[in-house]
């Protein structure tokens, strides 16, 4: 990783960062330690597996090379929907209906594992209910009313509904759309809350998380796992590194590609303007190939995410930058202040589907979320534990689901992915 990039992401200004009520700070590893479990990561996946593990009696150490949810984790839009990155048809005709309908039920389970942990452990975090998808091309309806009818039908899911053109003013205030699907058992949330929720959960039950201690090597079995600063000796190994898993280990870094991705967060509105430009206080998301999302925080500012790019670095006005998509859908927002823009790297894979599996029998790892990680985040928590307490049936079931390298390895995928990011991120103006 270049200090250029880190000293970017570091000084990037978050609405999150500024509203959030944090754990820690958490000590940085020094000597030699012991542990069932060491996992490489302070984000979903890291501390949501070290809560679900240690709760199974495990001692388990986190290591973090910044701070609890530096990563993606601290920073996404807080969305936490239902389904899997790839729609249900999609996975039916891909692996047949027993797999997809088991990735569905799993679906369904990450948004209440959300849910649970939220509630379990008084998690404030701004959790809200409902999810707006619209569609920003007319010949998007019909494909859209179709997936409502096929999880109504094959699933028996009855919380999405289809809104055409006429009844979009009660659910948007914007004219940038053709129709949506609402969907209410998808939920949202202040992700950096969550995350820090989560880390302070993971600490009353007992796990010890190193903040500052970035992993540099691991080795043997049992594993061996260096920072600067020291050392964890672990039966089991954890890597939850997901984008920023760099150089750590090229054997998974190849998987997935790092993209950067961002978010605005404008003044506070007023009620009026707020329920104006979203009426029932959901998030919301459309059908671009770079997506935009958005939805309000728990102080009436609009948090919208749009724009990304595919190189290392931010771009140097991430407001503006970001404005220019908010202003497509919200014209009237052009007089409202825009008080943080920030980014975070997503690790998107080839076929968008999830990338779990082990490098052997003791060392794990989970990434390649696709920008789905809220949920299947966190639930690769609980699969992670499932696993390693010998119930590997879910876990397996993920890790056998195809997964290509990127063509031209670590070095060479930038390129070829970033000409056709491009082509597809074109194709959304047409
Ligand atoms: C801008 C943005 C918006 C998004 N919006 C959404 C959304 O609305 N809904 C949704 O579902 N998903 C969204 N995502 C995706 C989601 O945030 C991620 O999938 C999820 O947070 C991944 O969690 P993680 O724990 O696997 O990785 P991360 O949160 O990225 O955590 C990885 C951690 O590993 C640490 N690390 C890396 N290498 C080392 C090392 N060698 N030693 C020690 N520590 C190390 C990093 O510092 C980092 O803290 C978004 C992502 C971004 C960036």
């Amino acid at each position: 990783m270049s200090i250029f990039i880190l000293f970017c992401e570091a000084n990037v200004s978050s609405y999150y960062q500024a509203s959030a009520t944090k754990s820690g700070p958490y000590p940085q590893l020094q000597g030699s330690h012991q542990a069932d479990i060491c996992i490489v990561g302070a984000g979903f996946t890291g501390l949501s597996s070290a809560l679900h593990l240690s709760e199974l009696g495990y001692k388990v150490i986190v290591l973090e090379a910044e701070t609890v949810g530096h990563g993606a984790s601290g920073r996404n839009g807080g969305h936490v929907g239902t389904g899997q990155r790839r729609d249900q048809q999609y996975l039916e005709d891909r692996f047949g209906h027993d797999i997809a309908s088991a990735l569905w039920s799993m679906s369904l389970e990450a948004v209440d594992t959300v849910k649970h942990l939220v509630e379990k452990h008084r998690i404030k975090c701004d959790l809200k209910h409902g999810n707006v998808h619209f569609a920003h091309k007319a010949r998007y309806s019909r494909d859209m009313e179709k997936e409502v009818a096929f999880l109504n039908d094959r699933y028996g899911f009855d919380q999405m509904e289809y809104i055409g053109k006429d009844r979009l003013p009660d659910v948007i205030g914007s004219h940038a759309y053709h129709c949506a699907v609402m969907d209410t058992a998808s939920k949202h949330l202040h992700p950096l809350k969550f995350v820090h929720g989560l880390a302070e959960a993971a600490v009353k039950a007992g796990v010890v998380i190193c903040e500052q201690s970035p992993v540099t090597s691991y080795a043997g079995t049992p594993v061996v796992v260096k920072t600067d600063q020291g050392q964890v000796t672990a039966a089991e190994l954890v890597l939850a590194c997901n984008a920023y898993i760099e150089k750590l280990e090229p054997k998974i870094n190849g998987y997935i590609m790092p993209i950067n991705n961002f978010v605005l967060a404008t003044e506070p509105l007023s009620d009026e303007l707020a329920r104006e430009i979203i009426p029932l206080d959901t998030s919301m998301a459309d059908s671009r190939f770079v997506i935009n999302y958005w939805k309000l925080s728990a102080d009436n500012r609009l948090l919208f995410g749009g724009g990304e790019n595919y190189r290392r670095g931010f771009p140097s006005d991430i407001k503006g930058f970001v404005q220019q998509y908010m202003l497509q859908v919200y014209p009237q927002l052009a007089d409202s202040k825009i008080d943080y823009g920030w980014g975070g790297r997503v690790a998107i894979t080839m076929n968008r589907l999830p990338h779990f599996g082990r490098l052997q029998d003791n060392i794990w790892y989970m990434q390649g979320y696709s920008g789905h990680g809220v949920p299947t985040a966190t639930f690769a928590g609980k699969l992670i534990a499932e696993a390693v307490s010998g119930k590997l049936e879910r876990f397996d079931l993920m890790a056998d689901l195809p997964t290509a390298k990127f063509p031209g390895g670590t070095l060479l995928r930038w390129p070829g992915m970033v000409a056709g990011m491009l082509y597809y991120a074109l194709r959304d103006r047409f």
